[in-house]
């Protein structure tokens, strides 16, 4: 349980529901919703994925409680580098989102989408890298496989993606196992990230190390910035921390830990607040100079009206808030 523990009425009443248009089809979806808790220390985000379940979704109720009803730890830094976020598109369109990502000079490319091919993955990576080089050297390019390919096919795309050097791949296999089998074949670095945040204890996942060079770190599938932290600290490994289609509310929770862990080494993958239209603040979490500023914006009342999901849909999440909340105090 997180530090205060409001109860189900109190959770109820403090809660918003906002739509919100994304940009670019994402993760299946173009519009996300999410709930906004209005505690007495701050707002905190719930926002599992619609088709999550209440004990997935207990965790991400956590990192919303210790967001609204407690406190997070003392930032170490005030600005966190962030990297451009570019979905399994055209090359066309991914050399658009590098280009408008606010000067990040670190692009994280989904690859393996069902339905594409190697070459696609190739030219949209080909276009990203051309993008990042014109901007002058050092640009890092990383891709993210969310674990769809074999070890087969995820030895063969390396090897062909080494070529546009990569920083690092991200959760190329399903499983853990599968992962540190690549690694003994690939000279990529690979990086854990369903892998650890779907795991049953994510302080104790077995077999991390032989799998993975770095991990990611997301504040709300953890339960909040401080289970982040422990998690940062119990495997030992160098992290990154990603949002997950977050307005600025769940951004500033990222933005907590990553200035809270005592080494930052990557840019992190909060420079998402793009994908979404609009906002419920007024000043938004989004990069400049490839680079968010530490701060916690509060949501502004006319756009929490303005955004307001319909009453069907916020009584859905008033019923799922109350399954997930049985689940949070009593797992
Ligand atoms: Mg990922």
């Amino acid at each position: 349980m997180p530090v205060a523990s409001p109860g189900l009425a109190e959770l109820l009443a403090a809660s918003r529901v906002v739509r919100i248009p994304l940009t670019t089809r994402f993760r299946g979806i173009d519009v996300r919703e999410v709930m906004l808790l209005d505690g007495p220390t701050g707002w905190g985000e719930w926002g599992p994925f619609v088709e999550y379940g209440p004990a997935e979704s207990a965790r991400w109720l956590a990192a919303a409680v210790e967001a609204a009803w407690g406190s997070w730890p003392a930032p170490l830094r005030d600005r966190i580098p962030v990297n451009a976020i570019v979905p399994a598109v055209g090359p066309a369109e991914a050399a658009e989102a590098v280009r408008r990502s606010g000067g990040c000079r670190t692009a994280k490319v989904k690859v393996a989408e069902p339905g594409q091919t190697l070459d696609d993955d190739i030219a949209r990576v080909s276009a990203v890298r051309a993008v990042l080089d014109e901007a002058g050297p050092g640009g890092r390019l990383r891709v993210d496989a969310n674990g769809a390919w074999s070890v087969a096919a995820a030895a063969t795309a390396l090897h062909e993606l080494a070529a546009f050097s990569l920083e690092y791949a991200e959760q190329p296999c399903a499983t853990l196992a599968e992962q540190a089998e690549l690694r003994r074949l690939v000279d990529v670095p690979l990086a854990a990230d369903e892998g650890v945040r779907k795991a049953a204890d994510p302080t104790h996942v077995l077999g991390l190390r032989e799998a993975a060079d770095l991990v990611v770190l997301k504040v709300a599938p953890l339960g909040g910035v401080a289970a982040g932290l422990r998690v940062a600290q119990a495997c030992g490994l160098p992290a990154v921390v990603s949002s997950a289609l977050d307005t600025s509310v769940g951004l500033a929770a990222g933005v907590a830990l990553a200035a809270a862990l005592p080494a930052l080494p990557y840019a992190c993958g909060l420079g998402s607040g793009r994908l979404l239209s609009t906002d419920v603040v007024s000043v938004r979490l989004l990069p400049r100079d490839g680079e968010l500023v530490v701060a916690r914006p509060d949501p502004e009342p006319a756009l929490l009206d303005e955004l307001a999901a319909p009453a069907d849909r916020v009584a859905w999440w008033r019923s799922r808030l109350a399954a997930a909340y049985e689940s949070m105090v009593a797992p």
